[in-house]
């Protein structure tokens, strides 16, 4: 009987459930989007109990699509949206208020308070994390604060938890209140040096240490999921936020190897090996995932305006229907013909840190097409991108061969080759770009024998095409108009 792994991906817009062989091959994929709440300007929930139902159904159906017994799941790995906090009575199972999510910033004048009062670099130091509201730490304290919901804390009836933490307790009706060490990661509570709960930081938040999830490694057996559930109690065997989930999907296993997903944004993750790094440019320190008591380390930075710059390109100025079809306006010209794009369309993020930068077209002149300002958003996708791979590079001190991607926008073979020339380095693209959902099968795998060990995962990975550096294009000027011109708009 073919066995598979089922992850579960619990994303910002959707809950996906996908199966895979033991090649590693995709053989169902089920999807179901829940709602977005925008309650205010700026704050974003949504009903944990809509993702839980939308989970709980993918489920059921990507077993239907299969045409698979339940026996045939060999265990569960959980890979989910980070920092989106829920906090939930213990007793009834019953979240007290909606999931407050990642993108939320009802809390940043509360993080500038703290600010205010020198705990950043507290912050910093236990975290690795800025003091922002996009982590779970300020959330939590503002739904604690809200009417009557202290007091049942400080009793130790209510629970919190991250996305993963909310899909076991319901996957095993309640016995158990567990959250991996990535997505503990990005709490801003927990200390990534001592790897614990820091009670300073939980005091200066005021949260009580009894709401908090036990904290696991990203493999190992946690639990079986409850049998009323699916008919069969499956083992749940695997947790990693999503980044770092990608990360272990895209087998970035040595010190300096490095991802990037070009999507809306790009999330760049670098390993750094067992030591954490710190950053002269406020790339995140965070956990990139453990394995036995191994824990490694890795530095994150993003960019804003990644493929958000062709749906501008494509919705606002019009150049193309659809965002695809960039590539050939791209290849209907031979260069960009002088042109920089700074994409600065919501403020430039690391290393630049201006929020009120705005975005500019250079190099205008009456020669100028649409294909040069085609080929120069594109150039600017993989220039941005480049400005954080080198300040992670400078801060980790360590060189890497070759970038490996995933993202919509990898599919774009002019973006992927023009990454490579302007890195001068191999970019690889997979086979499975699903690969956060993959990483979550991966460590799903490996606590239960699927697969043995990283080696045999290493095997079965397959390459769909890699781009090596071409030195035929003028890099070099691509580069210095770039550097000269981005300092305009700061
Ligand atoms: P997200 O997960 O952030 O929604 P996806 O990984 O689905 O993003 O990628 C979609 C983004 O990638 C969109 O911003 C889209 O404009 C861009 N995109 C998709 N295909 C291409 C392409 N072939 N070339 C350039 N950009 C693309």
């Amino acid at each position: 009987m073919e066995k598979f792994i089922l992850a579960l991906d619990a994303g910002t817009t959707s809950s996906r459930s996908i199966l895979f062989n033991t090649k590693g091959k995709i053989t169902a994929i089920s999807q179901y989007e829940f709602t977005q709440y925008f309650p205010y300007k700026g704050w974003v929930e949504h009903d944990p109990i809509e993702i839980w139902n939308t989970q709980l159904k993918s489920i059921k159906e990507v077993i239907n699509k299969a045409k698979i017994k339940i026996e045939q799941i060999h265990s569960i790995g959980i890979t989910n949206q980070r920092e989106t906090t829920v906090i939930w009575d213990r007793k009834t199972g019953k979240p007290v208020y909606n999931a407050i999510v990642w993108q939320d910033r009802r809390t940043s004048d509360f993080c500038l308070e703290l600010e205010k009062k020198g705990t950043k670099e507290i912050f910093y130091k236990k975290t690795g994390l800025v003091l922002d509201s996009y982590f779970s730490g300020t959330k939590i304290k503002w739904i604690l604060d809200q009417n009557g919901i202290k007091s049942k804390a400080n009793n130790g009836e209510l629970a919190f938890g991250t996305i993963d933490s909310w899909l076991i307790w319901n996957l095993t009706k309640g016995k158990y209140h567990i959250t991996d060490i990535t997505n503990a990661s990005r709490t801003l509570i927990y200390n990534i040096h001592d790897l614990n709960w820091d009670t300073e930081l939980l005091n200066i938040l005021e949260i009580p240490e009894s709401l908090l999830p036990k904290v696991v490694s990203c493999s190992e057996l946690i639990g079986n999921t409850d049998s009323s559930l699916l008919g069969k109690s499956i083992p749940i065997s695997g947790i990693a936020g999503d980044q770092q989930a990608s990360l272990f999907g895209q087998m970035c296993t040595n010190p300096g190897d490095i991802k990037n997903t070009y999507g809306t944004g790009c999330f760049c993750i670098m390993n750094t090996g067992s030591k954490p790094v710190s950053s002269k440019n406020k790339m995140l320190t965070t956990i990139g995932y453990q394995l036995n008591n191994k824990v490694t380390y890795a530095l994150e930075g993003s960019v804003f305006i990644a493929g958000a710059l062709i749906q501008w390109i494509r919705d606002q100025i019009n150049l193309v229907n659809e965002s695809p079809e960039i590539e050939d306006l791209a290849l209907s010209v031979d260069d960009n013909g002088g042109i920089t794009f700074i994409p600065a369309l919501s403020g430039l993020g690391a290393p630049y840190w201006n929020p009120n930068a705005t975005g500019a077209i250079f190099g205008i002149t009456r020669g100028t097409k649409k294909g040069h300002i085609a080929r120069a958003a594109l150039e600017a996708i993989a220039l941005r991108s480049r400005d954080i791979i080198l300040e992670m590079q400078k801060d980790a001190n360590t060189n890497f061969n070759s970038l490996k991607v995933d993202g919509g926008a990898s599919n774009n073979n002019l973006l992927m080759q023009i990454q490579s020339n302007l890195l001068n380095k191999k970019v690889i693209r997979p086979k499975t770009t699903e690969t956060t959902a993959l990483g979550a099968a991966f460590f799903s795998g490996l606590a239960t024998g699927f697969w043995k060990d990283i080696d045999s995962i290493k095997n079965i990975w397959e390459v769909d095409k890699e781009f090596n550096p071409s030195n035929d294009v003028n890099n070099d000027s691509i580069i210095n108009l770039w550097e000269k011109r981005i300092t305009k708009v700061l």
